[in-house]
């Protein structure tokens, strides 16, 4: 059984300015970079479907989902934030990265495949229940997480975000809800601006001060993360998987490489693989320098997957 890799040629036609660092070569910067590596040859490639009104819902407020449909452009650019903007197939691709998310927990949870990584964009962790920001306009993992709680009937679910921006987005959605524990790591004072102190008694929020180097990176997973997920025994787990705490990416200065981001996908395989059966959805979230970013993703998928 492949791995599923999902993805869409939708998610590319969103763009928000040719200056803008979540642009839409970081797709094909990947997808490149797994298909000469062969690692395709290993995964079950899909098309993202589409999220439906009730998927969406159960992550945001059908109200805000209105309401960003409504602001969709004919033409051009409008600002939601000063950093995230629509054009005209943004709220198409944005669709095609949470329903990304949903047809990978279907085919995790139908046996169809062992695990999934979605190459999507819109990024979703900075989305909150009811407004888009940090270039996020709906929360991709969690939609996924809803939709193996409320349609599977799992009953506890992980989220764990190593992107260097904190995952405002999900903890917002996710703080009162005792199905699900979300382990995060992120730089602290940077966007955006807050997680030092957990919303909720299921957040584990972890901050690292700038220039803080991969051995405090992992230290805060083996402290923080590993006891409350041994802990919680999630049937499933889903990555909010953002590579730009790499050292050669000039959004953050955690100063991570390769090696860690290989290394936390094994932690979290090795949770999963104790008490999820293996079960792993993983969702693309940040990573701005292209080839960083592929690398990065490359070793992810590769642990992930367990093929080399
Ligand atoms: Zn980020």
């Amino acid at each position: 059984m492949l791995a599923a890799y999902i993805t869409h040629q939708d998610c590319v036609k969103h763009e928000m300015g040719s200056d803008h660092p979540e642009c839409p070569e970081r797709i094909g910067a990947i997808h490149d970079l797994l298909l000469v590596k062969g690692m395709l040859d290993y995964m079950d490639c899909q098309q993202a479907p589409l999220a439906t009104e009730q998927q969406l819902g159960r992550a945001h407020s059908l109200l805000y989902v209105h309401e960003l449909a409504a602001l969709s452009p004919q033409s051009g650019h409008i600002h939601i934030d000063p950093d995230t903007l629509m054009n005209p197939h943004t709220y198409t691709a944005a669709l095609r990265a949470a329903g990304a998310a949903v047809l990978a927990t279907d085919m995790v949870l139908g046996g169809k495949a062992p695990v999934a990584f979605c190459n999507v964009r819109p990024p979703g962790h900075h989305a909150e229940r009811a407004a888009a920001g940090g270039f996020c306009f709906f929360n991709n993992a969690v939609v996924g997480m809803r939709h193996a709680l409320d349609e599977h009937g799992l009953e506890r679910v992980a989220l764990v975000d190593f992107d260097v921006h904190h995952g405002n987005g999900s903890e917002d959605i996710l703080f009162d809800d005792p199905r699900v524990l979300m382990c995060s790591t992120f730089e602290k004072g940077i966007y955006p601006f807050c997680g030092s102190n957990p919303r909720g008694p299921n957040m584990i929020n972890v901050g690292l001060p700038s220039r803080s180097g991969r051995d405090a990176f992992r230290a805060a997973v083996e402290t923080h993360w590993l006891p409350a997920l041994e802990a919680f025994k999630p049937q499933m787990v889903f990555i909010s998987a953002g590579f730009d705490g790499h050292r050669d990416d000039y959004m953050g200065n955690i100063g991570l490489l390769e090696a860690d981001y290989a290394w936390v996908t094994q932690q979290i395989v090795q949770v999963a693989q104790r008490h999820a059966k293996g079960r792993i959805v993983s969702c693309l979230e940040g990573g701005y320098e292209l080839s960083p970013l592929a690398r990065s993703v490359l070793a992810h998928i590769r642990v992930l997957t367990g093929v080399d």
